[in-house]
């Protein structure tokens, strides 16, 4: 449906769970995370009756994220679930991949149509670090097993850190990566760090950067025009590369006036945009007896009043939502991004 600033919502990422098998510095903290009780994570026909209501109202994509789907037990078993729903075109999944290699067969047998990786380095011992114990063979296996699928869309995803301890050698991090483009393996995609949840206390690298490095690796590269994927990457093509090289800039080029996405938190709480608070708790309605009109019109007025964007860096105020409260009067979000649903 057409939100109030014109924007076409189609997309709609499904946290399915707080859960993480990793601790990634950026995202979970090392310690005393108190993890939601099942009871109060949607179940899967919960999430189901969610999505076929987002279907009527437009929805055709769907990614499943979280923390981290694959340890939400029969997850296949939810990709096989929404791809039955009529109006949704798109499954797709975002994972650490560690769990991915034993998974990869349940998930393609019930109809998935993508899965991004994320990676944010090759080398075992930063990955270790960054994610507080990983192991970035497990990942890599699981990324090979998606690759091996005919058909399958892979990605690998890269939030890069500044200030990597890798005796200066943190550039060749980022070419060392893009050779998984080079060689065919998957696009590789580029994503600035956002100031959400403990991402605030980390400096990312822009795009324009990493640009920059990988240019004078690998030499000029092309732009690549006309929409890929579903969401607000811009895809670059260097000569001799099988894949392409991705970046997601939302901090240096703010992209919300072409956002086409909204968030369903595992707990139920449907958000229109990361960054602010504001959404609408359809658990309660869920659980409460809640016909699917009253569903349908609670998603349909969280949709509409999308705010018009996020505030990274600097303070723009270029719309109000439906109440007259221009963006930068809107709560912010103050949880994890593990919790929010990455
Ligand atoms: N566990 C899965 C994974 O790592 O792909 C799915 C959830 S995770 C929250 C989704 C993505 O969000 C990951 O690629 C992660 O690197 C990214 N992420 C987490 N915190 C972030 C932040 N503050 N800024 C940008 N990306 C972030
Ligand atoms: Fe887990 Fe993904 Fe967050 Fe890392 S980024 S802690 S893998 S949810």
């Amino acid at each position: 449906m057409i939100d109030q600033f014109g924007r076409n919502v189609d997309y709609m990422r499904v946290s399915v769970t707080d859960r993480c098998n990793l601790r990634c510095v950026y995202c979970m903290p090392a310690e005393g995370v108190a993890s939601v009780p099942h009871h109060q994570i949607l179940s899967f026909d919960e999430i189901a009756r969610v999505c076929r209501i987002g279907a009527e109202l437009g929805i055709r994509k769907i990614k499943l994220t979280g923390g981290e789907p694959l340890v939400r037990r029969g997850l296949p078993e939810l990709v096989g679930m929404l791809k039955e729903i009529t109006g949704i075109e798109q499954v797709t999944l975002t994972t650490n991949g560690t769990l991915l290699k034993e998974q990869i067969n349940g998930l393609i047998s019930n109809g998935l149509d993508a899965v991004n990786i994320s990676i944010d380095t090759l080398d075992p011992e930063r990955y270790r670090e960054i994610t507080r114990g990983g192991s970035v063979e497990k990942a890599l296996e699981g990324l090979d097993a998606a690759a091996a699928v005919p058909c399958l869309s892979v990605k690998v995803n890269c939030v890069p850190l500044k200030g990597m301890d890798l005796n200066g050698a943190e550039d060749e991090e980022y070419i060392r990566l893009a050779l998984l483009a080079k060689e065919g393996k998957a696009d590789v995609r580029f994503i600035e760090m956002m100031p959400i949840g403990l991402g605030k206390s980390f400096a990312g690298r822009g795009g324009d950067e990493i640009l920059g490095i990988l240019e004078k690796a690998y030499g000029k590269a092309d732009l690549c025009t006309g929409r890929i994927g579903n969401g607000p990457a811009e895809y670059v093509q260097f000569p001799g590369f099988r894949k392409r090289i991705g970046f997601i800039s939302a901090v240096s080029h703010q992209f919300c006036g072409g956002c086409n996405r909204v968030r369903l938190t595992s707990e139920g709480y449907l958000k229109p945009c990361l960054q602010y608070e504001s959404g609408t708790d359809l658990k309660t309605l869920l659980r409460g007896g809640a016909g699917d009109p009253e569903i349908r019109a609670a998603m349909e007025k969280a949709f509409y009043e999308k705010p018009a964007h996020h505030q990274f860096g600097v303070n723009r105020q270029f719309g109000k939502n439906s109440q007259g409260k221009s963006c930068a009067e809107e709560a912010l979000e103050t949880k994890e991004m593990s919790r929010i649903g990455g």
